[in-house]
């Protein structure tokens, strides 16, 4: 699992979780089940949170294992 914030690899434990409110629609700063899916290319998923405006670009759509937070 690979979380990239801010052009740096989370930590292993942070990554995890961060994977895992993703996986079950949360967002992983605000924790609301407020992600709306964007525009989607190939393999990857953008997710947008209507609570906090983060913004995430996901892969696979399905089951997460890659997530790249976009400013
Ligand atoms: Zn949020």
């Amino acid at each position: 699992m690979i979380v990239v914030e801010d052009d740096k690899l989370a930590p292993p434990g942070v990554a995890e979780q961060m994977i895992h409110h993703l996986r079950m629609d949360r967002c992983p700063d605000c924790r609301q089940h407020s992600l709306r899916p964007g525009p989607r290319g190939g393999a990857a998923q953008n997710l947008t949170c209507d609570a906090c405006g983060a913004r995430w670009n996901v892969a696979p759509p399905r089951y997460i294992t890659f997530a790249q937070r976009i400013d």
